[in-house]
C-alpha cells in the first residue's frame, strides 16, 4: 500500500521508540513500512552486459552487503529477524532491487568501521553501505558511488553537559571516544591531540563507556550520535556543532567503473523518484524527526 510521505514518517516514528528498546517485532514493521513504501521494488526485467558485476549478480540472484549493525537509524540489527535496519539497510535493498534481487536474497553482513576496506578488497561483500566517508586515502584502495548523504563529525556528552564541552577544542585535557579506523577517530589524533583518545571497534562500545563515566564525551558523525541519543535521551544530549563534512558513499571494488556508474544512476533515480525520501523517513527521519534533506550531488570522479 502506497501512503504519503508524512504519514509514513509518523507511522514509523511511532515503531522507532519500540526499535531502540529491542522490540523485535515492531522493528519487523519499520522494515516494512519501508518496503510498502516500494522502497525495495524489485526490477523483473533487469538485464546487463554479459561479463558486468551487475549481469553475474543479476544471473546469481544473490548479493552480499556489509553494513553496521549497532547504529540506530542505519544500520542496527534486528535480534529477531537478524536482519539490520536504517537508511544504509533501506539503500542496499534499493541497489538490489534494481539488480533483480528480492530483500530475501540479500547476505548482510556486519562490517565495523576498521575492515571495511579489507572486506571489499577480499571480495567477501560486494558493496559496502556502512556510514562510509568517502575521501582520497579509502579512494587509493576502494571505490565510492554517491555520495546518498551529508553527515559531519560531531560530539555527544553526558545529559546536562556537565563538562561544558560545545566544540573540538574543549576536549582538551578529556577522555573522548571514538571508533577505530574512523575518521573521525583520525581528525582526534591528529588535529586535537590534547584530547585523550580511548578506541572501540563498534560506537554502542563508547556510548556504555560515556554511561559508566568511562569517557567524558563520544565523537563521530551527527548522525549516528543522533541515533544513540535517541536510544538513551535521560542518559545523552549531542552537542549539535558539526566540525567536518563526512559525506557517506557506497563502497566497492576498485576500479569497477560499470558497477559504480550503474550505483551511481541508481542512486540518482532514487533522489528522483522519491524512494530515497521515503527510506529516510521511515529510518534515520522517524528516529530524528528530521525531514529528508535535499539529496546531495553524486560525484563520478
Ligand atoms: N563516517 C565516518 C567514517 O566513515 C564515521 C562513521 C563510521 O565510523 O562508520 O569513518
Amino acid at each position: 500500500m502506497r501512503i504519503t510521505r508524512p504519514f509514513a514518517a509518523l507511522a514509523a516514528m511511532a515503531t522507532a521508540g519500540a526499535v531502540l528498546a529491542g522490540c523485535s517485532s515492531d522493528a519487523g514493521n519499520q522494515a516494512e513500512d519501508a518496503a510498502d513504501d516500494g522502497a525495495a521494488a524489485v526490477a523483473t526485467d533487469a538485464s546487463f552486459e554479459a561479463g558486468t558485476t551487475m549481469a553475474d549478480l543479476n544471473e546469481a540472484g544473490a548479493i552480499t552487503i556489509g553494513t553496521k549493525y549497532d547504529q540506530p537509524g542505519f544500520g542496527l540489527l534486528n535480534p529477531t529477524t537478524k536482519a539490520p535496519e536504517g537508511f544504509d539497510v533501506e539503500m542496499g535493498k534499493l541497489i538490489a532491487g534494481k539488480l533483480g534481487i528480492p530483500e530475501d536474497k540479500i547476505t548482510w553482513t556486519e562490517t565495523v568501521s576498521a575492515n571495511r576496506e579489507s572486506f571489499i578488497q577480499n571480495g567477501q561483500v560486494d558493496l559496502v553501505i556502512a556510514t562510509y566517508t568517502i575521501n582520497d586515502k579509502r579512494k587509493e584502495v576502494v571505490d565510492f558511488a554517491g555520495p546518498y548523504y551529508e553527515a559531519g563529525q560531531d560530539i555527544m556528552v553526558a545529559k546536562g553537559n556537565p563538562l561544558g564541552i560545545e566544540g573540538p577544542d574543549d576536549l582538551a585535557g578529556k577522555n573522548v571516544c571514538s571508533v577505530e579506523g574512523s575518521t573521525p577517530a583520525e581528525n582526534i589524533r591528529t588535529n586535537y591531540p590534547e584530547a585523550t583518545l580511548t578506541l572501540f571497534d563498534v560506537y554502542s562500545k563508547c556510548a556504555d563507556a560515556l554511561t559508566n563515566g568511562q569517557v567524558d564525551a563520544v565523537t563521530t558523525d551527527n548522525v549516528i550520535l543522533t541515533g544513540l541519543v535517541a536510544g538513551n535521551k535521560e542518559g545523552f544530549e549531542l552537542v549539535g556543532n558539526p566540525f567536518t563534512e563526512e559525506p557517506y558513499g557506497i563502497g566497492l571494488a576498485k576500479g569497477d567503473q560499470p558497477f559504480r556508474d550503474f550505483v551511481n544512476d541508481t542512486l540518482e533515480e532514487s533522489f528522483d523518484d522519491g524512494s530515497w525520501a521515503d527510506a529516510w523517513d521511515a529510518t534515520a527521519g522517524a528516529i530524528s524527526g528530521q525531514e529528508a534533506p535535499e539529496p546531495p550531488t553524486i560525484d563520478r570522479y
